[in-house]
């Protein structure tokens, strides 16, 4: 029988709805619990990679350079990726049957090989497992993998951790990655309740738990209701009102008890008042009442509890784990009430956006050495995240609606380790967005529309960038479909990656492109926009060259600015620059805002020039073409000029019209032909090219490459130069640095732009001096404070 038509048979389900990538794993391991079981395997993921090389062409005699500046190939590379899934145990046989038909007997790089398997099942199956699979179980402590696992995803995942408040206007509070992790308590709510105190990596203990877990919700909720599933019986409980079934303290005393502080909506007695009611006679009470309650009164127990043993240990930090919780707002709610309740406020409940994964991350983990946490860095894929709020996969593996995102979660390991960058003023207060879009309904609603309607564009200039047509054009309608109902969820739920941003949006959107192998779209243009920008690079310096030291700065500001004009991720700029193909150097220069720019900081910066030199300029660059060559290199060149050294950074992975670091240091050889300056500075080592650990358009410098961080406090960096709206508005406007610093954009989105008090081509000239507190050195007219002038417009 062919491997399709068996497949068929025990599930129905396309591979890629739930288990996605299976035939390539190559490790995994389980977290076998009562309710549920977690499989985590490892896998290899092809990803196209645009890689550009040195021309080997060039001057072919008649003076005229026919050939491109460099050669652009799109090579498959394989990445390394962890799947996580989740399944109902009732279908544990059915799931083995699935990875054995798909997985283990597919190839034989599984023979042989062990499971790495924790949680209680891990016992339990062992026979099934091996007799299933034909692979052995090296089972692994429990909560050493749920320790582990809390840790890694406290570590690596960016707005893991999260308080809920309920009734504050914006609910989830995400949490930067904490340096000072250590010491929490941790809760997990799986059928049973563990409590453990985690010291350190190594040092914990379970000093308590519970039986009185999330099976007790699902038992007696099965029993009491006509639920089925924990799904039913979660919507049953949204749709409840427990003050039906809960006897409260105002039943029992007609209000509160205020001498002893108990408001009147208090629950004194879970199902208080059903005693009153006999079988055929007196009172009905819905089921939706009763699955509330249950929830509350589950809930409210464990909060109490979990209070109780932090307050015994001194711990301020409650960590919840397990899929109990599942993201849902009554049961986060009930828990953070108790907990606030009980402490009086002074002990913290978060939450984790993937409770449930902790133990299987941990087993995984174990015996995963080349994947060694302290050597890697691990980034969630956004592309195949399910967030939260996504659905269990149905207990026949057929979707019932197709469009429904299962529980998945998907770890993509990154080349480099990434770390903070070290001129950061504060590293742990550092956010590196500038607007929360979960806070804000009017901004939210404007850049989710944008992006949406950016999307036809964004696929028809993906199909352009691949060398046949064939099936570029299903890939893109495949992205455009992923894409458009990512945005569809984060319209819905708001939180269910964490905070939303543009930076988010913009880093979702490029996963989805290279999910369907478009590696690298705006590969040709940037080509172009390169060529055409080197040719004219010699008039520029000529011209600088020219003009007194004050008037020289003055232009080089002025070309940072005019460079960043040119951004294809702008709607006006693109409309301007594909109806005019002369668009050139100049025409950005004239649409500037006239001085007094709306951030104008040039003046203090003209003064700080006339000062000693900088040690060390790090200079992150943004778009190709003019504003690589004929904004930042001028500037590079000045600098070092004046005997400051320059590290010019550029995104190791494509995104957007952004220089990456694989061609900048072709351009930076470029440069060198041209200019002897920059020739000097790049043999001497005065000016170095180096990749920023990014892959987007914004910035996130809590998260650079570790060479890089390593080479900034070689060098003493004494300068970070911001430019682009990206990583200078959307991102960093608000960071704080130890050293000095500019932060330089045109705002070329006129809802922004007006938001911001200005209009379109206003511009930001930010400098500051380096601070030791945040704040003490504010721009002169920030925007940052500053209200919307006008009303919010969209500019279409
Ligand atoms: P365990 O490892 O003991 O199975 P989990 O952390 O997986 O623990 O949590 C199991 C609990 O999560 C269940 O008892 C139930 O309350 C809840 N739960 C969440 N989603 C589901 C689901 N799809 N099916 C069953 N239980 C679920």
């Amino acid at each position: 029988m062919c491997a399709e038509r068996s497949y068929a048979r025990s599930i129905s389900l396309p591979p890629d709805e739930v288990f996605r990538n299976l035939r390539n794993a190559k490790r995994f391991a389980m977290d076998i619990g009562g309710s549920l079981a977690k499989l985590a395997y490892y896998s290899t993921v092809e990803r196209s990679r645009a890689y550009v090389s040195a021309s080997s062409g060039g001057d072919d005699g008649d003076g005229q350079d026919d050939h491109h500046l460099y050669e652009i190939q799109e090579q498959n590379e394989l990445g390394a990726r962890i799947h996580f899934v989740k399944f109902e145990m009732t279908y544990f046989e059915k799931c083995l049957d699935f990875i054995k038909e798909n997985l283990v007997s597919s190839h034989g790089e599984m023979m042989g090989k062990v499971v790495k398997a924790t949680g209680g099942g891990s016992h339990k199956y062992t026979n099934l497992i091996r007799d299933k699979l034909g692979l052995e179980c090296d089972k692994e402590d429990e909560m050493q993998c749920l320790i582990q696992g809390c840790i890694f995803v406290l570590r690596n995942i960016t707005n893991e951790a999260f308080e809920y408040q309920r009734h504050s206007p914006q609910p989830y509070k995400f949490q930067t990655m904490d340096a000072d992790l250590f010491p929490f308590l941790l809760v997990n709510i799986g059928s049973g309740v563990s409590i453990v105190k985690v010291e350190s990596h190594d040092k914990y203990e379970r000093i308590g738990g519970s039986s009185i877990g999330g099976g007790s919700f699902l038992g007696l909720g099965c029993k009491l209701t006509k639920a089925k599933n924990f799904d039913e019986l979660l919507q049953l409980a949204s749709q409840g009102d427990h003050r039906n079934v809960d006897m409260l303290v105002r039943d029992i005393y007609g209000g509160a008890y205020s001498a002893l502080g108990l408001p009147g909506e208090l629950i004194a007695s879970s199902f208080g008042k059903m005693v009153s009611a006999k079988d055929g006679e007196g009172q009905e009470f819905e089921e939706q009442d009763i699955a509330k309650s249950l929830l509350h009164t589950i809930s409210n127990d464990i909060g109490q509890i979990s209070c109780l043993y932090a307050q015994l240990h001194g711990l301020r930090k409650i960590y919840f784990g397990g899929f109990f919780i599942r993201g849902h707002p009554v049961t986060m709610h009930t828990i953070t009430y108790a907990i606030n309740f009980w402490s009086r406020g002074t002990l913290q409940a978060l939450f984790l956006r993937h409770e449930g994964y902790l133990g299987a991350i941990g087993a995984f983990l174990k015996g995963a050495e080349e994947d060694d946490s302290e050597k890697y860095c691990w980034g969630e894929n956004y592309a195949g995240s399910s967030g939260l709020h996504s659905t269990s996969p149905p207990p026949d593996f057929i979707p019932r609606d197709r469009t429904a995102s299962f529980d998945r979660f998907e770890l993509d390991r990154l080349e480099r380790p990434l770390v903070s960058l070290p001129a950061l003023l504060d590293p742990p207060s550092y956010f590196p967005d500038t607007v929360d879009l979960t806070e804000d309904p009017d901004a939210r609603k404007y850049w989710l529309d944008c992006f949406e309607e950016a999307l036809g564009k964004v696929a028809a200039r993906a199909v352009a960038s691949q060398p046949s047509r064939d099936d570029a054009e299903m890939r893109a309608q495949q992205f455009m479909a992923k894409y458009n109902k990512r945005l569809e969820t984060l319209r819905e739920h708001p939180f269910a990656y964490g905070s939303l941003t543009v930076r988010s949006l913009l880093d979702t959107r490029e996963q989805c492109l290279n999910e369907f192998h478009f590696a690298d779209p705006y590969q040709h243009i940037k080509q172009q926009e390169n060529e055409a920008a080197l040719r004219i690079l010699p008039e520029r310096l000529q011209h600088l060259d020219s003009l007194e030291f004050r008037a020289r700065q003055v232009a080089l500001a002025e070309g940072l600015l005019a460079g960043n004009v040119f951004d294809w991720g702008a709607k006006a700029i693109t409309r301007l620059m594909e109806g005019d193909d002369s668009f050139g150097f100049e025409e950005a220069m004239s649409k500037l805002q006239a001085r007094p720019w709306l951030v104008d900081d040039l003046d203090p910066w003209l003064e700080r020039l006339q000062d000693h030199p900088h040690k060390c300029a790090l200079i992150f660059a943004d778009n190709s073409g003019l504003d690589i060559i004929l904004g930042v290199f001028p500037f590079a060149r000045e600098m070092v000029l004046r005997g400051t050294q320059v590290i010019l950074c550029a995104n190791s992975k494509p995104a957007l019209n952004d220089v990456t670091y694989g061609e900048l240091k072709i351009l930076a050889k470029k440069v060198a032909e041209l200019c002897p300056t920059i020739r000097t500075a790049l043999s001497e080592g005065h000016l170095k090219v180096m990749a920023s650990g990014a892959a987007s358009p914004c910035l996130d410098l809590s998260r650079i490459d570790e060479m890089l961080s390593q080479e900034c406090q070689r060098r003493g960096v004494d300068l970070v130069v911001l430019e682009g709206m990206g990583r200078a508005i959307h991102t960093n406007y608000h960071a704080a640095f130890s050293c000095e610093s500019l932060k330089l954009a045109v705002l070329k989105n006129k809802w922004l732009a007006n938001r911001l008090g200005g209009d379109v081509f206003s511009v930001i000239f930010k400098y500051t001096k380096g601070s030791k507190v945040e704040g003490k050195t504010p721009s002169k007219n920030d925007i940052g404070t500053q209200q919307p002038r006008k009303s919010p417009e969209t500019d279409r």
